[in-house]
């Protein structure tokens, strides 16, 4: 399939819309604390999403089998051993547990998209290692998106990033491409090797989404349809911004 270039002035659209995402996830990050929930954090999404005259993302989005239900909250929240795709609950967040916060929304036509996993209170040093790790992954495969690159330097600088640090990364999920749908390709896996996979042009925007677990790399996901979680039950983090390939480097939408 083909990937959708866009233009700058689609871009600054989309930039829009990215604004918002960091604006929503700087505000749930503000609320998270032990005793919180993560359907608290969802419920503060909604309004802020329903002021700015944005709509929901992932509210309603299509399960790959017709048994699931469609995915019900507009964030998702992804508390420990959940890789991503968490339903927002309302069991209170616990002091040492981490918490991923993926929001996506549609502004003026185009989608938004990033994630961030933050501490509740105080965590373990291995818990903070994991996140300024996958951190650092994210920002490592963001460097990589210049014109010419391909798609196997994203996920080689995520994957070695990782992997010297003795993480996992994450193989059934993958980031993507981005724009009038929140969805579109490329696929961005965050593992492959350089100089392989489809060369990155101007006007691409891509959402890369480093998904790193403490232990093993497997998945499963739970009986709710949704919920990724680590086979091992080892922790899992997860960031994701919303990058543009220009001309100049890259642009990272999802943050000021
Ligand atoms: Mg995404």
């Amino acid at each position: 399939m083909s990937i959708e270039l866009k233009t700058e002035a689609e871009i600054e659209i989309m930039r829009q819309a990215d604004l918002l995402v960091h604006r929503v996830l700087g505000e749930l990050e503000q609320m998270v604390a032990p005793g919180v929930t993560t359907a608290q954090l969802n419920a503060r999404a909604i309004e802020i999403t329903k002021e700015a005259g944005a709509e929901a993302a992932f509210l309603n989005y299509p399960a790959s089998s017709p048994s699931v239900a469609p995915f019900p909250g507009v964030i998702c929240a992804s508390v420990n051993e959940v890789i991503v795709h968490g339903i927002p609950n309302d069991v209170p967040m616990k002091e040492g547990d981490i918490i991923s916060i993926d929001y996506g929304c549609c502004l003026n036509g185009f989608y938004g998209d990033a994630a961030k996993t933050v501490a509740v209170g105080a965590i373990s040093e291995e818990a903070q290692r994991l996140l300024d790790v996958t951190e650092q992954a994210l920002e490592d495969a963001i460097e990589q998106c210049r014109p010419g690159n391909r798609i196997g330097d994203i996920s080689h600088a995520v994957q070695k990033r990782v992997e010297a640090n003795g993480f996992g990364v994450v193989r059934e999920f993958v980031g993507h491409g981005i724009g009038r749908s929140m969805h579109e390709p490329p696929h961005v896996p965050n593992f492959g090797s350089p100089g392989m996979g489809r060369v990155l042009r101007s006007g691409m925007v891509l959402a890369i989404e480093p998904m790193v677990t403490a232990g093993a790399y497997e998945a499963k996901v739970l009986e709710d349809g949704w919920s990724a979680v680590t086979r091992d039950g080892s922790l899992s983090a997860h960031f994701e911004h919303s990058v543009a390939i220009t001309e100049s480097g890259p642009y990272v939408l999802s943050r000021p």
